[in-house]
């Protein structure tokens, strides 16, 4: 039998079958990489429901662990809903690390402002002012508003029809408000009851699939920090639109955009045609992208890199 996850939760997940029932599974063995989205085969054993295997992902998007290994987020999405807002304040790398992930994962990008109601909107606007010359869809929002005025949700509902986002973002933001909004149906939140039950606190959700209407939406826990994982990242542009543009002008193929001669990029950033915030961050990403590949074993190193 084929099914699909829709929450994950300790060792527990979620299913829900062709026909829409859902049911409860658990992985066989020790497998902690079964996430939101995914597409799983699953045996009936005794009265459990197990999951023997994973199908293969259309899309994913991943991290870096701690130990330095790659590791899924969420599966078969096509877009990342990056939440910011005015408070708490917004870090801008992280948002650009996310960026580069899903740029690398061929997802769509949309960032979304709550909180516009708060009068600090206006400079988390200007501060965004670079992702809008880079064409990344902007959704300003205002949960607040919109929980007394469901007319507001709509240009957030038309950007986020016909895709599977997952949203990420600060928690504190407003990613479970907004997700509050979007979902009425009285199933969805039948399933948070159950997933309560089961576990006995909610917090334990590590993840949570919703049908919004036309939409679907995969919520994921607050993060502070984000590394993409590193076996995704294109190794020249490291997901950074702006570089891949501009790299075609500079005089070495594997130029890193450091200290090479004749980049392009270092240009750009000088002529002031490239956000030089923007640049700060691909620096970074740089160093912790060459970091964590130094901790890597040194066969994988040499398989990837020469
Ligand atoms: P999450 O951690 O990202 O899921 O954020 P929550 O949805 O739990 O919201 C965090 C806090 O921000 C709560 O106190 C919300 O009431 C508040 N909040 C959410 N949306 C808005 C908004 O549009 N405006 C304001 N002023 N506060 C909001
Ligand atoms: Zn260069």
């Amino acid at each position: 039998m084929n099914a699909e996850v829709i929450a994950t939760f300790g060792r527990h997940l979620l299913l829900r079958d062709a026909a829409g029932e859902t049911l409860m599974a658990r992985p066989q063995g020790r497998s902690h990489d079964i996430v939101c989205g995914d597409r799983v085969r699953c045996d009936r054993v005794g009265s459990e429901t197990v999951v023997v295997a994973v199908l293969p992902r259309a899309t994913a998007l991943r991290r870096t662990s701690l130990r330095a290994r790659s590791e899924p987020m969420a599966a078969n999405l096509t877009q990342l809903a990056i939440v910011v807002a005015p408070l708490p304040a917004p870090d801008l790398f992280v948002l650009d690390r996310f960026i580069s992930a899903a740029e690398c994962a061929g997802l769509a990008v949309l960032i979304v402002c709550n909180k516009s109601e708060l009068p600090e909107h206006a400079g988390l606007r200007a501060l965004l002012q670079p992702y809008r010359v880079l064409e990344y869809a902007l959704c300003d929002i205002s949960a607040a508003q919109a929980a007394a005025d469901p007319a507001l949700l709509e240009p957030l509902r038309a950007a986020l029809a016909g895709h599977t986002t997952v949203f990420v973002g600060q928690s504190g933001v407003g990613k479970s408000s907004l997700t509050r909004l979007l979902t009425d149906d009285p199933a969805e939140i039948a399933i948070g009851a159950l997933v309560k039950d089961e576990e006995g606190r909610h917090t334990t959700t590590a993840s949570r699939l919703y049908e919004c209407g036309a939409a679907r939406i995969i919520d994921s826990p607050g993060v502070r920090d984000y590394a993409p994982a590193i076996d995704d990242l294109a190794p020249s542009t490291l997901g950074f639109r702006e570089v891949a543009a501009l790299a075609a002008g500079c005089r070495f193929l594997d130029c890193r955009h450091l200290q090479e001669p004749h980049c392009a990029v270092r240009a750009a950033v000088e002529q002031g045609t490239m956000d030089a915030r923007r640049y700060e961050s691909y620096r970074r990403l740089r160093r912790l992208y060459d970091r964590l590949w130094e901790r890597r074993p040194a066969a994988e190193r040499a398989a990837r890199r020469r």
